[in-house]
């Protein structure tokens, strides 16, 4: 399966992801975490990416692309894919609709993870004291989600014209969001 999972920042998009990929054994392709890998490790990447993150601004497209091309480029994505954090502007749903169709594996199903903002905070500001992220602070936050209302709500609108879209309640605990997800999916959950 080729899924594309949307949702603001905070959303609960990376966990869902996480919990897809162990329950359907599909690549976990998030463009957050290889960019904060290629931080990490200092890379060429990493040294220019590493401010416009911090801001909470979006990395430039054409970067994001050939990132992208060549993650999707590799043997693993053939049985399909979770794509979490890309595309994140209708120019990055259109390059990635052309990546896919050199490779004969469109995008089959997209997700809108829809939680409301006043939740969003709450928990942005739980996960700065769990885990540290230095683009988790109060004010980078408001700018991700300007920048995601502004920039990748959009996106959700261009798969919904093409009949691609399900969107799924993103409240309550992550199993009951992981449920709703597997049931778009129609994919058992008994087991
Ligand atoms: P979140 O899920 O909290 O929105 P991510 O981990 O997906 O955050 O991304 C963290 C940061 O990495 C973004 O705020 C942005 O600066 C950069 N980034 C990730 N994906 C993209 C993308 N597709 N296009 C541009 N920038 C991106």
């Amino acid at each position: 399966m080729r899924i594309v999972l949307l949702g603001a920042p905070g959303s609960g998009k990376g966990t869902q992801a996480t919990l897809l990929v162990e329950r359907l054994g599909l690549p976990h392709i998030s463009t957050g975490v290889l960019l904060r890998d290629a931080i990490k490790r200092g890379t060429k990447l990493g040294l220019a990416v590493r401010e416009i993150t911090e801001k909470g601004e979006l990395v430039p497209d054409d970067v994001m692309s050939d990132l992208v091309r060549e993650r999707l480029g590799r043997d693993d994505v053939a049985g399909g894919f979770i794509l979490d954090g890309y595309p994140r502007t209708l120019e990055q749903a259109e390059v990635l609709d052309a990546i896919l169709e050199d490779l004969g594996r469109p995008v089959e199903v997209a997700i809108l993870i829809d939680v409301d903002t006043d939740q969003i905070i709450k928990r942005i500001e739980l996960r700065a004291q769990e885990e540290g992220r230095s683009d988790d602070t109060v004010e980078v936050l408001r700018n991700r989600m300007r920048v995601y209302q502004e920039k990748t709500a959009p996106v959700a609108d261009y798969y919904a014209s093409r009949g691609l879209l399900t969107q799924v309640m993103g409240t309550g605990s992550r199993e009951e969001v992981l449920e709703r997800i597997l049931s778009v999916l129609q994919v058992g959950t008994a087991s």
